[in-house]
């Protein structure tokens, strides 16, 4: 059947990386309350078609208010609970959360662009990276997914684009996919799987 979903045959899956804050929800700033998390319009049907088509659904994010002292673990589980009953009503579902609890001075390497998480991932979930994609709203969403080889997608929504040329100038990233938002860039993350 053209166009149908291809999955690895060898026992090994594909995932969808996707970062949390100024991806999937608006970016509150160390926000610790999780009835305030509401997704991006788009980000339900997006991620339900990105399953249809055989992904696992893994979000790998940065939180450093967890060390920084603004909110605990148990708050940033909360929040990650109210995002999978948010998806519920899309047939859609997060599989896995990785965060890094760490702030940047510690230095760690779960830290995006660090890339021990997505590898954790991989060992957790059986992720082969060659098919996989993240998309992501950062410069570091972008590093992490070029150092380990997957399929690049950036969300540069309306309004962000000049902040974002200057970013991407800066650290010189060059993401494959670029979208105005998330549905978008995971539907040009399908057309190329
Ligand atoms: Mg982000
Ligand atoms: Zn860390």
């Amino acid at each position: 059947m053209a166009g149908a979903p291809r999955a690895p045959e060898d026992g090994t899956a594909r995932a969808l990386f996707v970062d949390r804050d100024g991806t999937l929800n608006p970016d509150l700033h160390y926000l610790r309350e999780a009835d305030r998390v509401e997704l991006y319009r788009g980000v339900g049907e997006a991620l339900s078609l990105a399953q249809e088509h055989g992904y696992r659904i893994i979000c790998v994010t940065n939180q450093s208010g967890i060390e920084r002292g603004f909110y605990t673990a148990a708050d940033v589980d909360a929040i990650h609970a109210r995002l999978n009953t948010r998806l519920a009503p899309f047939r859609a579902h997060i599989d896995a959360f990785y965060y890094c609890p760490h702030a940047p001075e510690t230095r760690c390497d779960c830290r995006k662009p660090g890339t021990l998480l997505f590898e954790r991932a991989a060992r957790d979930h059986r992720i082969e990276f060659a098919t996989s994609a993240i998309v992501g709203d950062r410069g570091l969403d972008v590093q992490a997914g070029d150092r380990l080889g997957l399929l690049t997608a950036l969300v540069v929504p309306p309004g962000h684009e000049e902040s974002m040329r200057a970013e991407v100038a800066r650290e010189g990233i060059r993401p494959a996919i670029e979208a105005s938002g998330f549905r978008l860039a995971v539907l040009r993350v399908l057309a190329r799987g």
